[in-house]
């Protein structure tokens, strides 16, 4: 796939019994957190932390949905023969042409040589383009989350055409290309309580549907672990390639072994409460983990594991304790 899809990448156990009343006092903090040394657990106070509002994807929607009228663009030139004007969701792979004094062309937010740069494509680089022109400028943004823009003079239709729901999912760098391991559109609620930055979640609203929600895969990867451990219950991680692993516990159930090649979405198992630490509580425990010592996994579920904070939807999480974000909506979508 040549180059096509290439895009920049900018883009916390449970005190739930504070909530729900549920299990007995200190029992809430994982037994391999109380181990550590200084990880008293120090209470996640429910609503006291400021609720950073992680959805941050709204509000990048509103470029492709303007598509007043997708200005057809004049494809009749001479490259490729495709003509895709007047077919609203036809979307075609350009190729970047030289400029003479420069090989490098800027993507911008908006169609505005002005607004923020947040890629730039080289001379004989391919990228997506669709249908609509605005002010000079091609949108390219066919994943509908990040705007790009780039000037349509640079780009040279190179005939392959296709709907915009057939194009190849872009590809982007991790940990930012990781998405919730839910449902698409589902909303959950992200608290990082005393363990940041591991996150421990439930679905919204009021956790209704918590338990036994389909557990997805959050990015491409191969399983490397898949057991039931005495403290933690049902765990699933996740080998996502270049020293990045996702580790999920307390589930009801695994539908993966160890050795599954796994796509982004691929299902893995389901929402629980096993093991004593999910104090009985339906929650998913998240980890993101970065193999620091290198030997081929990442230690979990403990105050200095090899886990950092989590990225979904090109948004960071997990950055401190007692942080929550509420209705955080799954992009995890065919
Ligand atoms: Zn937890």
């Amino acid at each position: 796939m040549n180059g096509v899809g290439r895009r920049a990448g900018w883009r916390g156990c449970v005190l739930w019994l504070l909530l729900v009343g549920c299990g007995a006092g200190e029992g809430a903090a994982e037994p391999w957190m109380l181990s550590s040394p200084g990880s008293s657990d120090d209470g996640g106070t429910p609503g006291g932390g400021a609720s950073t509002d992680g959805v941050a994807d709204a509000s990048d929607d509103a470029v492709l949905e303007t598509g007043d009228g997708p200005v057809s663009d004049d494809d009749g030139d001479d490259s490729g023969g495709t003509d895709d004007g007047g077919v609203s969701d036809q979307w075609c792979v350009y190729m970047v042409t030289s400029a003479g004094d420069s090989d490098r062309l800027d993507v911008h937010t908006q169609p505005d040589a002005t607004t923020m740069v947040v890629d730039t494509l080289e001379t004989g680089e391919s990228v997506w383009g669709g249908p609509t022109v605005v002010d000079g400028f091609r949108d390219l943004d066919h994943d509908m989350d990040l705007p790009r823009w780039a000037e349509a003079a640079r780009l040279q239709n190179t005939g392959e055409c296709v709907s915009i729901d057939d194009i190849p999912p872009a590809e982007v760098a991790l940990p930012q290309g990781f998405q919730l391991p839910f449902d698409c559109g589902q909303p959950w609620r992200l608290d990082t309580w005393g363990h940041a930055p591991a996150l421990d979640m439930v679905r919204e609203p009021d956790q209704v549907g918590t338990n036994g929600a389909t557990l997805r895969a959050p990015a491409a990867g191969v399983v490397n672990q898949s057991y039931y451990h005495d403290n933690a219950g049902n765990m699933v991680q996740i080998d996502h390639g270049d020293g990045w692993f996702t580790t999920f516990i307390h589930m009801q159930s695994r539908s993966v072994e160890v050795g599954d090649v796994l796509a982004q979405g691929d299902p893995i198992g389901a929402v629980g409460a096993t093991g004593p630490t999910s104090n009985g509580h339906p929650h998913l425990h998240f980890e993101l983990g970065m193999d620091a010592d290198g030997d081929g996994q990442t230690t979990w579920g403990f105050e200095g594991a090899e886990r950092v904070n989590p990225w979904f939807d090109g948004v960071e999480y997990g950055q401190s304790n007692a942080e929550t974000w509420r209705d955080v909506v799954s992009n995890n979508c065919p």
